[in-house]
């Protein structure tokens, strides 16, 4: 485990779907209807009531599926976290010049939601860095400014946990950003 500012941004490698914190964000995509990967597993380990809710929330706020960056809260099933914040990470194009800013809204808005509610910690995954090809170095110095930025502006939430499915993806992560963290 890795702490960095000051203890409010923690790396760590782990199964996200197993923490207890306030909240633990899912790479979802559009439709929230549930996938692969981490969105998979987080459907598995909450059951049936965080589909149940996604569909609320289609029906009523968008019915069209949820916009690349945006995100939404709903309860958390079984699992021990209070809420899952459902964002869409962006499917990368490498001649797209929005990218960067679409991944940077995806951790801004749910970091938002978890500010709005009141909340201590926030757990995410690697956004839009799996099937969705976004690559792991360039996501890496996108988050970290984010989530600084944020925190320079908030207090809530107090701490963000970055959770790494492999101790390569952290060993990425880390080695792309080491130059704002000397900075700093
Ligand atoms: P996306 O479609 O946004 O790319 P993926 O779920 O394919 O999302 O991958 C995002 C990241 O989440 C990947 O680095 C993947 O290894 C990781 N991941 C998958 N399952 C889990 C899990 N249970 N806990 C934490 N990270 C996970």
């Amino acid at each position: 485990m890795i702490e960095l500012e000051n203890g409010r941004i923690i790396l760590e490698t782990g199964d996200i779907t197993q923490l207890h914190v306030d909240a633990i964000v899912n790479a979802a995509n559009s439709s929230l209807m549930g996938g692969g990967g981490v969105d998979g597993a987080i459907h598995r380990a909450g059951g049936p009531e965080i589909l149940r809710e996604c569909r609320i929330i289609r029906q009523r706020q968008f019915p069209q599926g949820l916009p690349t960056g945006e995100a939404v809260a709903t309860g958390a099933g079984n699992m021990k976290a209070r809420y899952i914040i459902h964002t869409v990470g962006p499917i990368f194009k490498k001649e797209d010049s929005r990218m960067d800013e679409l991944l940077a809204n995806a951790y801004i808005n749910s970091l938002s939601i978890a500010r709005d509610l009141g909340l201590q910690t926030i757990a995410f995954p690697a956004i839009s860095t799996g099937v969705y090809g976004f690559p792991k170095d360039r996501a890496a110095p996108i988050v970290f400014k984010s989530l600084r930025h944020f925190f320079s502006l908030y207090q809530r939430p107090q701490k963000a946990r970055l959770l790494f499915f492999k101790q390569s993806d952290m060993d990425i992560f880390l080695e792309s950003i080491k130059g704002m963290i000397d900075e700093s």
